[in-house]
């Protein structure tokens, strides 16, 4: 039986302790944090951590992020060098996850094994309150594997209800895609997914930062710099194709041939769309908040295929088309590419 906790200024500490007992007797509790939903168990309890990844049916070698909620519960976890450490004091909470060498409190469960931990620090005011009351929460995305992490409460319930203890339904969240990973454990530090802190606040901040071509998101490789990004993510079970050429995008999505696609763009796109078109909003916060949300109401429209845009790189953008690129089946590059559209539609 899973529990679902509304939030109300009424009842409010009542539902975080409750859900902090469950955490502490062993239990999963779905819960919001300021980029996507997040699916916890107690970090210390290697039985509890199990249970996450039966409910989200995640493979065992995709490892945990440890949320605290203070700078003692990371030293309870993780070293850290005190330069950073320092820097983190005015950083945090924020979207940024740091990789950190592990201590041995925490199971190998959460880490898949490896000798490193991810460490984040939300700025939820719910994920605070309930991390405070229960201790460090090992929590991915709340998501079934491979499906498009959840945005809001209502996708989490339809999705999880009978999976895990409890829900806490806080409405949508405020990013809409999943935090910054860095690794922290080598020089410069290394950027594992591009994420809701962005990359210009993290040089500003911290200091140089590498960045792989592949954190575009082209390419689904099965050497990954992170195990998480091995597998497929975030995709519409639908086929989505992305236009990468704006030109190419406005031409398609006005033509005829747009009829079986749900058109997903930018408001200033959408008034040259013949059909059904889904608004993702011409500010870039605003294209991430509604992205997954979106893409689930793509899999429950009445159309065969998806059809979206690209969006600026820059700040936040750079997250955003990692993740469309992802989810995309198919990716249209340039004008000379547009006829694989075509080729895929007649095969189907
Ligand atoms: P999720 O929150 O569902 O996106 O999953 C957590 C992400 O953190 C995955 O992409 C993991 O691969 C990544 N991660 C967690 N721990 C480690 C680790 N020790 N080394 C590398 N990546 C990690
Ligand atoms: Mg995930």
């Amino acid at each position: 039986m899973t529990e679902i906790i509304k939030i109300d200024s009424k009842n409010y500490a009542n539902s975080i302790n409750k859900c902090a007992e469950t955490i502490k007797a062993g239990g999963t509790v779905v819960f919001p944090t300021e980029t996507v939903y997040g699916l916890g168990a107690d970090a210390f309890n290697p039985d509890a951590c199990k249970k996450i990844f039966v409910a989200k049916n995640r493979p065992a070698d995709n490892p945990l992020i440890v949320h605290i909620s203070n700078m003692d519960m990371l030293h309870s976890v993780a070293y850290i060098d005190e330069d950073l450490r320092d820097k983190m004091k005015n950083i945090w909470p924020s979207p940024l996850t740091l990789l950190l060498k592990k201590k041995d409190t925490v199971p190998d469960i959460v880490s898949a094994g490896l000798d490193t931990v991810c460490i984040r620090f939300p700025d939820n005011q719910i994920a605070l309150d309930l991390i405070s009351a229960s201790g460090p929460i090992a929590a991915p995305s709340a998501n079934i594997s491979t499906r498009p992490s959840i945005v809001d409460s209502e996708t989490a319930i339809r999705e999880l209800d009978g999976r895990v203890d409890a829900i806490i339904d806080a409405g949508r969240v405020k990013y809409g895609v999943e935090s910054t990973i860095i690794d922290c454990t080598v020089k410069p530090y290394r950027l594992l997914r591009a994420g809701a802190f962005t990359l210009e606040d993290i040089e500003s901040m911290i200091g140089p930062v590498y960045v792989d071509p592949l954190a575009r998101g082209y390419n689904q490789s099965s050497v990954a710099l992170t195990p998480g990004l091995k597998y497929r993510h975030y995709a519409p079970s639908k086929k989505m194709f992305l236009i990468e050429n704006e030109d190419e995008f406005i031409k398609f999505i006005s033509s005829g041939d747009a009829r079986d696609f749900l058109i997903l763009c930018s408001e200033k796109n959408s008034h040259y769309a013949s059909g059904e078109t889904l608004v993702l909003g011409d500010d870039i916060y605003e294209v991430a908040h509604n992205l997954f949300y979106d893409f689930r109401i793509l899999d429950k429209s009445g159309k065969k295929y998806g059809v979206i845009q690209s969006f600026p790189e820059s700040g936040i953008g750079f997250a955003v088309m990692n993740r469309i690129r992802k989810a995309s089946f198919l990716i249209i590059k340039d004008k000379e590419n547009i006829d694989k559209i075509y080729k895929v539609l007649n095969e189907a």
